[in-house]
């Protein structure tokens, strides 16, 4: 099975497929044509080189009956495709000078994509990561989503607040997918459950349709790709024809916009569980079509369903997907007539489960009413798979159908022959907590597979400079092999390519200071430390640490303005849930001193604040290769992994964080000294918990930290409003759940060493070098290779 690269194409062939696609995919003469019209044009251009490698990839995979991967994710965080598309057909130039040709400009077209936000945060972009690099090593595999009309909200500030704004990626022309109306499920709910003769059928009360749309994703030098297949809600009687001929049209549209409902939004929260029906019906939807779709592929190929495992690997991306367990087995048993014992082991021989979080009320569980009511039968097995488990295993004291509740977690768990953390501390704490009992009676089904990043996306295309300096140093063969990046060591002892490393950072925070004063009319001084907090707002991720912090400095500042500060731009981005009240009280509190220290002209060019907006991939791939300060500064223990921590070091930022998920291994591999650690460990935060008026303690012992607290309180910030913020500097000098008092003094003391050190530039590019160099074990390829061999039992297709 040799495959082929791709053709080479040349500029002018390129040019010609652009023009084509204007004209007779588009109907546009090129004179006529807007911006999105080329950047359509340019999209499927790029996209029929895409679908060659595709068609290729899919033949391959049939001839040789190939092991298929699934991975089940409620969130595929993709972000723009263009680009990715382009860089990993190796095009870049010629797409420039296509463009260039017919008076075009390639990063003004780019731009133009809309960023398809289907997901929250790190668990939809490690799914996109995963898919890319699946590609990339040629692993048959599909992920399997849902296509929802309206994906994670625009935020955008008003008085400093944040405010939600419909995402309606949809609305523009789409140029990746394809549908697939032959492909088409019935997707039931509710209803009844009959039992004649041994024979148990479910006879549900209402169906929708699920219909495939699929997007091809495409691996580094267009060497394969596979499938994202994301299914969209469609009424199975679309029209109710008798209410519209008696005039009620609202009657005659309702079954179309009922069904629909189920694929319309994202669920926009990351960290609580959704207790409601229609995310049950999302989870549900995606599942069975998932698993008919599966099976409908198995079917075509081969004949005893026995061998299912051995052609068959389903990951579950949480425990969204977790009905797979008693929806396979339904399908087996019911359906296809295996005895129950047997349809469980063949249904656990396929599946697989990453757990993403510790965090208590973020683990899924449903009320057995609303459960059963919806998925009658499935209720029903959960509770003999539950039954089965514990006449294996008679010592088992805790059961997934405690409380009338369908506990996820746990029946996830038992229906998985691999259950995997996603960095060595979480996988740890998980044999320790959520799962020790299940630990205990299965010691060798628990494995641990650090997450990774994509470096195709996160280096090789988001920073051009940074990326074209290691391909002209080291050659390019680090972009599929990524721990090569250690050979940069030897360059990084030698002075003048330290500057030229230096003066590629320079430029992009030139270019991140341009853009700013564009977009939000503030300049920044590109000289000052670039100290960046990007990610979902959450207490456990402890933005309120660091604005904290950031408030101390500038009193300090303010008591001595001609000492020798380091100057710093404080940046931050991130979105809050809309029911998460504290959360958005933090983006408020954020914009807030932003404005009062932007203004203060003792100390506005040493320290500046900043919100950016709607963070999403785009402006990720925006300020990654900005940053010289990366914040990871979670309380120990509630970060399962992080992955925006392996961006920031993948291009050369240093670290501030805490011994919590990936940040501990990526220490141990850039080095403890180009690391900037403090805080507590997750050991040290049980402990803590348990001492008496901790924050109220820690307080006292800090001045700093107390006038930074009486800031908040008293109204420095809020002077319009004097108490806006009393229950914020409450939150944290009472209760203090996430130990934010506890671990201030450490984290001031780190921020200071960090300023030390941004003072010696030498010393500060070595060490933001090492961090490139030594961050190549953080590449997505290493976890997939880890799924593949550890779980999976999958290979790659590619011969080289
Ligand atoms: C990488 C990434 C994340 C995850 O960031 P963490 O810091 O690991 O929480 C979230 N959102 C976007 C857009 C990302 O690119």
């Amino acid at each position: 099975m040799n495959i082929a690269t791709p053709p080479q194409v040349s500029t002018n062939t390129l040019r010609d497929a652009i023009v084509r696609h204007l004209c007779y995919s588009f109907g546009r003469e090129p004179d006529f044509a807007g911006l999105e019209d080329w950047r359509m044009a340019l999209s499927y251009a790029i996209r029929d080189h895409i679908a060659d490698s595709w068609f290729r990839a899919a033949g391959t995979a049939r001839r040789e009956g190939a092991k298929r991967v699934y991975y089940l994710s409620m969130e595929f965080l993709i972000g723009r495709l263009l680009e990715d598309g382009i860089v990993n057909l190796g095009l870049v130039d010629q797409a420039r000078e296509a463009l260039a040709a017919l008076g075009q400009d390639y990063d003004t077209v780019l731009a133009d994509e809309p960023d398809a936000a289907l997901g929250n945060g790190g668990l939809g972009r490690l799914a996109a990561c995963f898919l890319e690099s699946l590609s990339t090593l040629g692993c048959p595999a599909y992920g399997y989503g849902i296509r929802y009309e309206h994906g994670l909200f625009r935020q955008s500030f008003q008085g400093g607040r944040q405010i939600e704004a419909p995402e309606t990626w949809l609305l523009q022309r789409h140029a990746w997918e394809f549908e697939r109306p032959e492909a088409l499920f019935r997707i039931g709910f509710g209803g009844e459950i009959e039992e004649t003769g041994g024979k148990v059928l479910w006879h549900p009360a209402e169906h929708v349709d699920a219909e495939a749309y699929d997007t091809p994703i495409v691996g580094w030098q267009g060497k394969w790709a596979n499938t994202l297949r994301l299914w969209s809600a469609k009424a199975s009687d679309p029209f109710d024809l008798p209410a519209f001929n008696r005039g009620d049209f609202a009657a005659a549209a309702q079954p179309e916009a009922l069904a629909r409902t189920i694929s319309r939004v994202l669920y926009p929260d990351d960290t609580t569980e959704q207790g409601r029906e229609l995310r049950l019906k999302q989870e549900f939807f995606l599942v069975a079509a998932a698993l008919r779709d599966i099976l409908a592929r198995f079917d075509k190929e081969h004949s005893d369903i026995r061998k299912l495992p051995e052609k068959v690997a389903i990951q579950l991306n949480d425990t969204h997907p977790a009905v797979a367990g008693p929806e396979l087995v339904r399908i087996l048993h019911d359906e296809r007539s295996l005895p129950f014992e047997e349809a469980m082991e063949i249904a656990r021989g396929c599946l697989s489960y990453t757990n993403h979080t510790l965090l208590p009320e973020a683990l899924e569980s449903w009320g057995e009413d609303l459960f059963g009511g919806l998925l009658p039968r499935h209720l029903q097995i959960a509770d003999l798979i539950d039954n089965a488990h514990y006449e294996a295993n008679p010592s088992r004291t805790q059961s997934m159908r405690a409380d009338h509740q369908v506990k996820m977690g746990q029946l996830s768990f038992v229906m998985a022959h691999k259950v995997n953390g996603v960095s060595a501390l979480h996988t740890e704490l998980m044999k320790e907590t959520v799962f020790s009992e299940l630990h205990r009676l299965h010691p060798e089904r628990i494995v641990n597979q650090t997450n990774g990043v994509t470096p195709r996306r996160w280096l090789l295309a988001c920073n051009p400079r940074l990326s074209g300096l290691i391909t002209e140093t080291i050659g390019d063969g680090w972009v599929a092999d990524l721990e090569r990046l250690r050979e940069l060591e030897p360059a990084i002892e030698d002075a003048a390519w330290r500057e030229r490393f230096d003066a590629a950072k320079r430029a992009n925070k030139v270019d991140l200071s341009n853009w700013m004063a564009a977009e939000q009319g503030v300049s920044v001084n590109p000289d000052a430390m670039f100290d960046v907090q990007i990610k979902r707002m959450h207490e456990y991720k402890r933005q309120h640490l660091n604005i904290l912090e950031t408030i101390a400095l500038w009193q300090e500042m303010k008591d001595a303005p001609n000492a020798d500060w380091t100057p710093r731009v404080v940046l931050f981005a991130g979105k809050a849930a809309p029911g998460y009240a504290f959360a958005k009280d933090i983006i408020r509190l954020i914009n807030d001193v932003a404005a009062v220290l932007n203004a203060d002209p003792e100390t506005g060019d040493k320290l500046q604040v900043l919100f950016l907006p709607n963070y999403n991939v785009t402006l990720a791939e925006r300020l990654i290769p900005a940053a010289d300060l990366s914040e990871q500064i979670s309380t120990a223990g509630k970060e399962a992994s992080g992955t925006g921590n392996m961006k920031f070091a993948l291009n050369g930022a240093m670290t501030i964080g805490t011994l919590d998920g990936a940040n501990v291994e990526i220490r141990e591999h850039v080095g403890a000294e180009n690391f900037f650690l403090f805080g507590m460990t997750a050991s040290d935060v049980t402990e803590r918990r348990k001492v008496e008026s901790h924050a109220a303690k820690a307080i006292e012992a800090d001045p700093r930290l107390a006038r930074a607290l009486q800031a908040v309180r008293g109204g420095t910030f809020s002077p319009d409003e004097v108490d806006r913020y009393t229950h914020v500097a409450d939150n944290i000098a009472g209760a203090d759940y996430f130990l934010v008092a506890s671990d201030f003094t450490e984290y001031w003391r780190a921020s200071r060493e960090a300023d030390a050190a941004f003072r010696d530039p030498a010393t500060w590019i070595r060490k933001a070098a090492l961090n490139t160099a030594r961050s190549g074990w953080f590449s997505s390829d290493r976890t997939i290779r880890g799924y593949m061999q550890d779980i999976w039992a999958a290979r790659s297709y590619l011969s080289d």
